[in-house]
């Protein structure tokens, strides 16, 4: 009944974001190559926007001969690809002129790389965002109005809202308890369990690593919240480990979802828990190899990103330092959203073998986290001929555990140097996920395609 109660509410308190959830809900089922149309319209009316209104774009029109007027979606892969350290380095110069300084909103990323990076979003994509995010939670079963509780670590998203109004609007409205997934202790575990079981959420979403420490959690206590229908991971590669933990206690499905910061939610699983759908009606989305060329279907590159949405500071050719590739198949789930087969971590996640290989983070166990004795491990990668491998061992780690992991690591990547450090934890990063691999040697940070 409640629920049916917040809906109402966040249909009139929040009119902009339910109209979006609609109409992504009904883009989704169109006819794929209407949808793929579409989304060409919005890239091209975007790019259009940023040739006209933005310095650095106007520049390169000129300096390439293309009217602002006349360039379409098809011109695309003439646009330069550009990291955060391109954007950072003369920002004002990525602004558009057109729109009203006041109508921004600023964001930032920065955990996980290190880098701060501060940028701005329109104002009126807030609420494309928001029902995108609605549009990708309703595929776990949720709907608008029902509850849910989030496991997250930025402490962006983690403020706590002492005003009436704002104590109204996140019980009454976005019914969203936060749990904060940083330093998560048993003592914290404990506390988030006795309020999932008094706020009983339909939905939980948060860090692979966050939902697989409290799912160990529950099944140590017995516990089984059966009020969740599905769970959202996301900002962190769910491995294979993580996903089993998680399935171990909860009925509902887990759906991998890939975003970031600065696009918002890219790319989600459906209820059919295999490819992730492209939100292509938001973001236009490329796969790139080291060189810069696409990808075909199946081979792994980079992911570039486009944002049809945000007119302040267009992100062209946004290259995320992210690993995927495109799927040709359509999904059995009927929806015309294109599909990634896997997001395999970050290009910086990569480890690589003297050999010339090269390994996503998505398999701990392929690098022996299932060898006995270890409890938690991590690669760091420096060179070619040296791996660093933090162990936080069990009582069970002994001299087989250690040959054995050696052999593991120099039949994937050769003859190379496998440096063992036993630690007492490994730390997460200052955005509170853990990576499982670090590597300063990955081949994509050799070239650097423009
Ligand atoms: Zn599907």
């Amino acid at each position: 009944m409640k629920s049916l109660l917040s809906r109402a509410l966040l249909r009139t308190m929040r009119p902009g974001r339910y109209q979006r959830f609609l109409e992504f809900r009904s883009n989704e089922r169109l006819p794929a190559a209407d949808l793929a149309a579409l989304g060409k319209r919005r890239l091209t009316s975007l790019l259009r926007h940023a040739c006209r209104t933005v310095p650095f774009y106007r520049e390169f029109c000129r300096h390439n001969g293309l009217d602002p007027e006349h360039v379409d979606a098809g011109d695309l892969p003439r646009f330069p690809s550009l990291d955060k350290h391109d954007l950072m380095r003369d920002q004002e110069r990525f602004y558009s002129d057109a729109r009203d300084l006041n109508d921004r909103v600023p964001n930032a990323t920065g955990g996980s790389s290190g880098v701060w990076f501060q940028f701005f979003v329109d104002r009126t994509s807030i609420d494309k965002r928001t029902g995108n995010a609605m549009r990708s939670a309703s595929w776990t079963g949720w709907r608008p109005g029902e509850k849910q509780a989030v496991l997250w670590g930025h402490p962006r998203d983690n403020r706590i809202t002492h005003s009436l109004r704002g104590r109204l609007m996140a019980d009454l409205v976005h019914r969203s308890a936060n749990l904060n997934a940083y330093n998560m202790d048993d003592r914290a575990l404990e506390e988030y369990t006795r309020r999932l079981q008094t706020w009983r959420p339909t939905m939980i979403r948060g860090y692979a690593s966050a939902l697989a420490f409290l799912s160990e959690h529950l099944v140590r206590r017995g516990i089984r919240l059966d009020s969740v229908k599905g769970l959202i991971s996301s900002a962190e590669t769910l491995t294979d480990d993580y996903r089993r933990t998680v399935e171990k206690v909860f009925d509902g499905k887990l759906l991998n979802r890939y975003g970031s910061r600065e696009f918002a939610d890219i790319a989600q699983q459906c209820e059919e828990v295999d490819g992730l759908h492209v939100f292509i009606d938001r973001v236009h989305v490329e796969i790139l190899d080291p060189e810069g060329n696409p990808c075909p279907p199946g081979h792994r590159g980079e992911i570039v990103v486009t944002d049809l949405e945000n007119g302040v500071m267009p992100f062209i050719r946004y290259r995320t330092g992210d690993l995927a590739w495109f799927r040709e198949d359509a999904c059995p789930c009927g929806r015309g959203l294109p599909l990634l087969g896997a997001v395999e971590g970050r290009t910086s996640e990569l480890i690589v073998g003297k050999n010339g290989k090269y390994y996503s983070c998505q398999s701990p166990r392929l690098f022996g986290s299932d060898i006995h004795g270890i409890g938690q491990m991590q690669l760091i990668q420096d060179s070619l001929e040296e791996i660093l491998i933090k162990i936080v061992p069990d009582a069970r780690w002994n001299q087989d555990s250690q040959d054995a992991l050696r052999e593991r690591m120099c039949s994937l990547l050769g003859d190379i140097d496998v440096v063992i450090r036993l630690v007492d934890e490994i730390p997460p990063a200052p955005s509170g996920k853990y990576p499982f691999t670090i590597s300063r040697v990955s081949p994509f940070h050799r070239q650097d395609h423009k």
